[in-house]
């Protein structure tokens, strides 16, 4: 049996690494896809961990080269999903989370109606961006960027099966890996809207 294709979108600040990271310390037979990108590396990210760091040249050279699942350009950068590694884990039975942001996750469920899509979001706009004010990663401008692309993400959040609301880790956590492990645990069950 083939494992869930699993898409988690949302808004760039809502905490979406977090509930993604808990779900792959609590819930068996889960992988994360690994997605390519021409961004540059944040301090600490690793190479073939976090990302696959690539230059935009070698980038469009793997979209000619058809490799990617979906890919989007994100505020002013390149990202994709190869479709081979996370195929080779549904194939194996795994399940396979996706990180990925609404241009890539609408080309998903398009491309694959049996992936199951989640979106994640702080409670309010003006949390998304104290969020991303505090995490401090992103300069001003490519916060301005990612909050435009925060309002398009919340405006299309009925075109996901489940919601979570990132208010406090303590009761979103626990809802991230219940949902998950559901998910998981049921490949190609619809589960009734929470
Ligand atoms: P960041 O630069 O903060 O790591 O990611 C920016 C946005 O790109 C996030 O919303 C993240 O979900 C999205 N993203 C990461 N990997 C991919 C990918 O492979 N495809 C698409 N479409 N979006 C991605």
């Amino acid at each position: 049996m083939r494992g869930s294709l699993i898409v988690v979108s949302g808004p760039s600040g809502a905490g979406k690494g977090t509930l993604i990271e808990a779900a792959l310390d609590e819930v068996p037979n889960l992988s994360f896809s690994v997605s390519a990108t021409t961004r540059k590396p944040r301090p600490g990210e690793v190479d073939g961990r976090d990302y696959v760091f690539l230059s935009r040249e070698t980038f469009e050279a793997w979209i000619e080269a058809g490799k990617f699942l979906e890919w989007a350009e994100y505020s002013g950068n390149l990202y994709g999903t190869p479709a081979d590694q996370a195929d080779k884990l549904l194939d194996a039975g795994r399940s396979v989370i996706l990180d990925i942001e609404l241009q890539g996750a609408r080309q998903v469920r398009e491309n694959r109606p049996d992936a199951v899509m989640v979106f994640v979001r702080a409670p309010s706009l003006e949390e998304t961006q104290r969020r991303l004010e505090d995490r401090a990663t992103e300069t001003a401008d490519a916060i301005r960027s990612r909050m435009t692309a925060a309002r398009t993400a919340i405006a299309a959040r009925d075109e996901f099966d489940f919601e979570i609301v990132n208010d406090d880790l303590a009761t979103s956590r626990p809802a991230m890996v219940k949902l998950v492990e559901e998910i998981v645990r049921n490949p190609g069950i619809p589960i009734s809207s929470q």
